[in-house]
Parts: structure tokens; C-alpha cells; sequence
């Protein structure tokens, strides 16, 4: 689960690391109030989890509590990349020198974790990476050896960082491994005209394994913030909003994965997906199809399955079914293979849906499917 920056915010400080003063709040009003308790000019910073807030225009500075009621007014409510701006944190403006980018996160191939940092921070760091490569240093860390005081120093060292940053760097750790995080990254960090060291921005991301044990997030909300995956949850329904226009369903997580590769091999893109596993109940295919086509951003579904326990004359009884309840409105592209296909296709075949095509292979349904939805 991705934390707000506010939540972010306040476990640095929590172990010991700089952090500006800040207060959050979803009144404008009461924004005014925060603005004057901080001295009066304030940023005002929209809290949604998603980076590059700066460049839509959600962090803002105000010179004064006046400023701040009006600001707090404009970013309230804003749609920042499909999140909805629901609070503001207000915190005091910090006289920037230099801005760094220092970041842990686990890879998991191999079972370590990873050091990024770069002298280049304020920017997305993919872009720094991508035109500057030398200018962000990554550096192994082992989980069972930690970031001792030398590690971190070699880690200032390899990105050129100020040596101030070695404590800034051991702390960062302790936030990582005391608080269950897979990731932390704070960009960015910043070296102050009085030359201290702050964390102005940051993003943790906990293990979702120990939500037992970081029960003090989970009560303040749900993980999902897409109503629609909020929706699936509800039904027992594993499904995840992409960006893209062609629904998926398929059963099992590889098939699906693989699935997502070959739709976007045919030049379209994943609007989502669906993994109905084992299960191919009528009323799971109901229930995936109705969460599928209720994202307007679907021009064509396409539904994927390789029979094995659950037979594929299962899956299109589940189909036919589906299509008694749930009022199709979108193209649907069926690839039904293994377990008992033939039977399958024969059903789809009698109930001669308009809207419904089948294709034998996994190739030729992505293809039908991509270009039904770049046509739609
Ligand atoms: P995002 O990464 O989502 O764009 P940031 O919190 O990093 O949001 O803010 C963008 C930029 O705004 C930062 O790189 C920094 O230059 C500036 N900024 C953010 N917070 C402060 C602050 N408290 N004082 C001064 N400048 C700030
Ligand atoms: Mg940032």
C-alpha cells in the first residue's frame, strides 16, 4: 500500500530525519488558520498518490494566509493523472540550495534491496536516468547487512551527494525496515541556504504481507482507490484499472500476465484486468463482466481462457449466462483452448450473441480484440 506524502512525511520524522513544518486539511478555510500558525507563507502541496504534482499544478507556494485559503480552494478537488484532490497538506517554505534524489526499494529477483540516489533530484528521476545515466548511482544493499554508516557513505560517495547526507541516508533505512516498507524515496531531499539537510517530499510504499502489523494505516482507508477495483474487492474479484482500452479476463495469474504482453504486442493497450482463477462460475463471469464494462475506458473485451479443473464448456456456460444479467455493450473476443474447448466454442456458438466472436488461438483473439477497440 502507497502512503500520502503527509503519512510519509510524518515517519521521517518519526526517525529523526528533517522534515518542514506541516499541517493537513480538506478545508480551505481551515487552510488559512494552518497558513498563519506557519508563519504565514506556506506550499500548499495536494495530497493524492501519484508523483509529478509540481507540474500539474497541485503544489503551490502562498505568501500569505489569504494566499493560502485561495490556493487551498484551487487544488482541492483537482483531478491530478485520475486522482481526485481530497486534502492539502500546508508546510513551511524551505529556502532551496541543491536537490537530491535518494530512494530504497526492494528487487525482489534479486532478494536484495537497491540504493538509488542522485545529485539531480527535484525531477522525475526516470527522466534523469534515461538522458543522464552516470548521474544516478545505484548501489546493492544487502537486507541482513542494512545501511551501516559506511554503506551510506559509499552510497553519498557513488552519487556525489554531500556528506551531510550519510545520516539522512542510515535513518531512510530505519524508516524502510522498522516501519515494513518495500519502498522509500524522498525526492526532493534538499540541502538548505543554512545548510541543513530536509526531506521536502516523499513516498513509502509498505509491504502489504505485514498490514497486520501497520494496522494504524488500513483503519484510515482502503488500499483501493479505484472505485471500480474497490468494487471487484467487494465480490472476491481480483481486479486491477490500467490505462489502456481492451478489457481482459482470463483465468490464472501467468495466462493473464501473458495475455496483457500479446494485447499490447498487437499495438493496444490493457484497460484492465481479471483473473477469475480457478473459478468459472456463471455468476463470476457475471460479476467480472459487469466490473469489466463498467470502465467507460473499455472499447472491447477480451476474454482469455485455457481450460484445465475448470472446463472450458464451464467458462461458456458461464458466458451465456453472464448474458442473461449483465447487458453486453462492448465487442466480446473469446479464445477458449484445453479442457474440453470444443464443447465450449459450440455453446458460445448456439447462443449466437451479435456482440460475441470467438478466435482458436491467443494471437488471433488479441489481434481481433486490439483492433476492435482502436476502431471503437
Ligand atoms: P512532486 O514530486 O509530486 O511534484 P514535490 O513535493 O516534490 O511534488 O514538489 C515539487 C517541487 O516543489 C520540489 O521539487 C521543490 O522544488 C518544491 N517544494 C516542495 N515542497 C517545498 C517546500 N516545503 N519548500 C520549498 N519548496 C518546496
Ligand atoms: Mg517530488
Amino acid at each position: 500500500m502507497d502512503l500520502y506524502e503527509h503519512q510519509a512525511r510524518q515517519l521521517f520524522e518519526d526517525h529523526g530525519i528533517l522534515v518542514p513544518r506541516a499541517e493537513v486539511t480538506d478545508s480551505s478555510k481551515e487552510a488559512r488558520e494552518i497558513a498563519r500558525r506557519l508563519g504565514g507563507r506556506v506550499v500548499v502541496k495536494a495530497q493524492v498518490k501519484t508523483g509529478g504534482r509540481g507540474k500539474a499544478g497541485g503544489v503551490k507556494l502562498a505568501a500569505d494566509p489569504a494566499a493560502a485559503e485561495l490556493t487551498a480552494r484551487q487544488i482541492l478537488g483537482m483531478d491530478i493523472k485520475g486522482h481526485t484532490v481530497g486534502t492539502v497538506m500546508l508546510a513551511q517554505p524551505v529556502d532551496i540550495e541543491a536537490e537530491f534524489y535518494v530512494s530504497y526499494v526492494l528487487d525482489r529477483a534479486a532478494g536484495r534491496f537497491l540504493a538509488i540516489a542522485s545529485a539531480e533530484g527535484g525531477m522525475e528521476i526516470e527522466e534523469v536516468a534515461a538522458t543522464r545515466p552516470d548521474a544516478v548511482a545505484r548501489i546493492p544493499v544487502d537486507p541482513a547487512e542494512g545501511v551501516t554508516s559506511a554503506k551510506a557513505a559509499q552510497i553519498a560517495d557513488a552519487a556525489r551527494l554531500p556528506a551531510q547526507t550519510v545520516d539522512v541516508l542510515v535513518r531512510l533505512w530505519d524508516v524502510l525496515i522498522r516501519e515494513d516498507a518495500v519502498l522509500v524515496e524522498v525526492n526532493p531531499l534538499v540541502r538548505t541556504a543554512q545548510g541543513q539537510i530536509l526531506a521536502l517530499d516523499g513516498k513509502v510504499t509498505l509491504d502489504d504481507n505485514a498490514q497486520f502489523r501497520q494496522a494504524r494505516w488500513g483503519e484510515q482507508e482502503s488500499a483501493h482507490d479505484d472505485p471500480l477495483e474497490a468494487a471487484a474487492a467487494e465480490k472476491g474479484l481480483n481486479y486491477v484499472k490500467l490505462d489502456g482500452e481492451v478489457g481482459i479476463i482470463g483465468n490464472g495469474a501467468g495466462l493473464v500476465m501473458s495475455t496483457l504482453d500479446v494485447v499490447a504486442g498487437c499495438g493496444a493497450r490493457p484497460a484492465n484486468f481479471l483473473d477469475i482463477g480457478g473459478g468459472a462460475s456463471a455468476q463470476i463471469m457475471a460479476d467480472g463482466l459487469s466490473v469489466i464494462l463498467s470502465d467507460p475506458s473499455v472499447k472491447s473485451v477480451f476474454v482469455n481462457v485455457f481450460g484445465g479443473i475448470t472446463t472450458c464448456d464451464a467458462v461458456a456456460d458461464g458466458i451465456v449466462q453472464a448474458l442473461e444479467t449483465v447487458q453486453l455493450t462492448k465487442p466480446l473476443v473469446v479464445r477458449l483452448d484445453g479442457n474440453n474447448a470444443a464443447r465450449g466454442r459450440a455453446i458460445l456458438d448456439d447462443r449466437a450473441h451479435p456482440l460475441v466472436q470467438q478466435a482458436t488461438t491467443m494471437d488471433g483473439a488479441a489481434h481481433r480484440a486490439a483492433e476492435l477497440a482502436n476502431a471503437g
